[in-house]
């Protein structure tokens, strides 16, 4: 039998483009810099970056959406995937961008707004919903959910509830406990110290969350950070048993909300900023080795060169799934991080 599926040929790794909608203070003039599929054909394949002088750069993806998609149209897309989550799979979803593209609005999107919520949300929903019908059939399932933040090569755990842990500087050394060193054990990821929450609804998720994105902003406020500096990294475990079957599943859902792309050069920064620039565009070209080099099936992965890609290694790889979503500005003035963005992500393709 041959298998030559593409799916096949490319094992797990898939990449979507997204391209968002022009906002309302964007000159629409700009806008015929990027062709994507058109009205009436929200999602294709192939996406195009035109420049003024005319020149054209094709792209294309396992699927690409255009702006007139909403995010029920997106989760369609990726609901399958997520549902593996809950047979025993490891999956991993990425969003990839420069800082403005969308990229929170796919992933968390306004977590409690019917039509604009995004993966997460959506994700959780479904899972929870699903587990349900599954109980029926005599399923018990216990699910754990963290949140941490990298930023500059250091985790911070965004559901910490000790308030008198302060944010630690990237070199200082650590004060009294929490180091958040990371390990591997049979079940996937460990963490230490960071806070794994049971949850057994949305609404519980979506109390964490909140109390994530509080725990973002005091952080952000006392390192004098921005949030677009940082990956978001949201995790649910879950483990399975069947009483029925004696069946046993650990899934993994990881859902990411990585750094904005945008390479600031070097010489326009110094200090903290070259700092954390550099910590950046270490992560997110780690994260792309890493990708490329499963994806060619090379003997070594490289997960070691970044916080980010060891705390996902299992996750990544194997026979786990990955999605990453390249998110797109619209707008001629974002046309060289675009072109940027799109070149990466065909990288991985
Ligand atoms: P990023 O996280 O990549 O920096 P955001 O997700 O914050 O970008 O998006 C920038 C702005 O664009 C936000 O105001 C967001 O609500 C809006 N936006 C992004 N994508 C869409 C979309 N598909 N539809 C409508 N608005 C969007
Ligand atoms: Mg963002």
């Amino acid at each position: 039998k041959l298998h030559n599926t593409i799916q096949e040929l490319k094992g797990n790794i898939r990449v979507f483009c997204r391209v968002r909608p022009l906002l309302g203070d964007e000159d629409p003039e700009h806008v015929p810099a990027v062709q994507y599929p058109q009205y009436g054909d929200l999602v294709g394949r192939g996406v195009e970056l035109v420049q003024t002088e005319g020149q054209k750069y094709t792209f294309s993806f396992d699927k690409v959406f255009g702006p007139d998609m909403k995010q029920e149209n997106v989760f369609e897309e990726i609901s399958q995937l997520v549902q593996s989550a809950l047979d025993g799979y490891k999956v991993c979803i990425f969003a990839y961008g420069q800082t403005g593209s969308g990229k929170t609005y796919t992933m968390l999107g306004q977590p409690d707004n019917e039509s604009h919520k995004g993966l997460i949300p959506r994700s959780l929903e479904q899972i929870f919903k699903s587990s349900q019908i599954l109980q029926g059939q005599g399923w018990t399932f216990k699910m754990q959910a963290s949140m941490l933040e990298i930023y500059n090569e250091t985790i911070r755990d965004l559901l910490s509830t000790s308030k008198s842990e302060p944010p630690q500087k990237p070199d200082s050394t650590p004060t009294a406990a929490k180091q958040y060193a990371i390990k591997h054990d049979t079940l996937g990821t460990h963490v230490s110290d960071l806070t794994l929450v049971e949850v057994t609804s949305w609404k519980e998720v979506s109390t964490l969350l909140h109390q994530a994105a509080q725990s973002r902003t005091v952080g952000r406020t006392a390192m004098n950070e921005q949030s677009s500096r940082s990956h978001c990294v949201f995790t649910l475990r879950i483990v399975g048993t069947n009483e029925n079957t004696d069946q046993q599943v650990n899934g993994v859902l990881n859902l990411v909300d990585l750094a904005g792309s945008e390479r600031l050069s070097k010489s326009q920064v110094t200090g903290d900023r070259l700092k954390e620039t550099q910590a950046i565009n270490k992560s997110l070209s780690s994260l792309g080795d890493v990708i490329l080099s499963i994806a060619n099936k090379e003997q070594h992965v490289p997960y070691r060169n970044s916080k980010l890609t060891y705390l996902l290694q299992p996750c990544l790889g194997g026979d786990s799934k990955t999605l990453m979503f390249v998110n797109i500005a619209p707008d001629s003035k974002s046309l060289h991080e675009s072109l940027c963005s799109l070149r990466f992500a065909a990288k991985v393709n």
